[in-house]
């Protein structure tokens, strides 16, 4: 059973109150507590994540991070790429001798999800969990990020894809039929995104089309490993035994993402071509 601090919840709420002012994308705060006073919060910004800005300003003040307490709205980051030049959170925090971290939210990318925690285990931190009420709270404010990683379920929905889950989405084709498909986007510029299939499916532009009902024969189109879709735009992801049509309604990128943040909001539809 893990120990509870008695401000535990006045704590967890100092770092969702610190996400709020985020402006990056995934929204995320952090505090920390030594002997039970709050040394130091900060939220995300485009340029670094709050575990870094947090454990600066505790540096800075003097603190003695071995005593240290961290709550953090997401869990911490890991490094996933071997050319990262920026030390990843995890590993920021380990070094930094915090000896306890609280966690509001595992990160729902699946290539992340976890890892944070069991780098955080592995290198000796003691690690609690934020309370649900409150993680719901976390998920509210962050809900276009909680989306991303979703499965859809057709024949008929919407989802958003972002950078962080390489703009994947799988399409169960419907709820009695667990056949899956899997699309990509990237972003291709102002309102306008490239879909990507990867063998054995393929992808076209119903040029011109305008709704799902203009599209009669779903399989009739130039067929290509990638195409240039607008919003508003129909595309068609071709497999070996549906299609899914998609229509873009909101493409952000760049800028005011960040400079490898985006997002693709999108409406999907199945067709099966191969009934079992
Ligand atoms: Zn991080």
């Amino acid at each position: 059973m893990m120990t509870e601090q008695p401000n535990d919840r006045l704590f967890m709420t100092t770092a969702i109150e610190e996400m709020k002012k985020s402006d990056a994308p995934i929204k995320v705060g952090v505090a920390i507590i030594v002997d039970g006073q709050i040394i130091s919060s900060a939220f995300r910004t485009k340029g670094e994540h709050a575990e870094r800005a947090a454990i600066r300003l505790a540096v800075e003040r003097g603190a003695n991070l071995k005593k240290a307490i961290l709550y953090a709205t997401l869990e911490p980051c890991v490094d996933l790429r071997p050319e990262q030049q920026v030390q990843c959170c995890a590993d920021l925090i380990v070094s930094s001798g915090i000896k306890e971290v609280v966690i509001g939210r595992y990160d729902p990318n699946p290539n992340i999800y976890r890892q944070g925690w069991k780098r955080l285990r592995d290198g000796g931190v003691y690690l609690r969990d934020f309370h649900q009420d409150l993680r719901e709270e976390i998920d509210e404010i962050n809900s276009r990020f909680m989306g991303f990683f979703e499965k859809g379920i057709g024949p008929t929905g919407g989802a958003k894809v972002g950078h962080k889950d390489k703009g994947k989405f799988l399409v169960q084709f419907a709820e009695d039929d667990d056949r899956t498909m899997e699309i990509a986007w990237t972003v291709a510029g102002i309102n306008a995104a490239y879909g990507y299939a990867s063998r054995p499916v393929k992808v076209a532009m119903a040029r011109f089309a305008k709704t799902f009902d203009e599209v009669d024969d779903p399989t009739a189109y130039e067929f290509r490993n990638s195409v240039r879709i607008e919003v508003g735009e129909i595309g068609i992801f071709k497999g070996p035994e549906a299609c899914v049509l998609v229509k873009p309604k909101q493409i952000e990128s760049g800028q005011k993402y960040g400079n490898t943040d985006y997002f693709v909001s999108f409406d999907y539809q199945v067709r099966i071509t191969k009934h079992r």
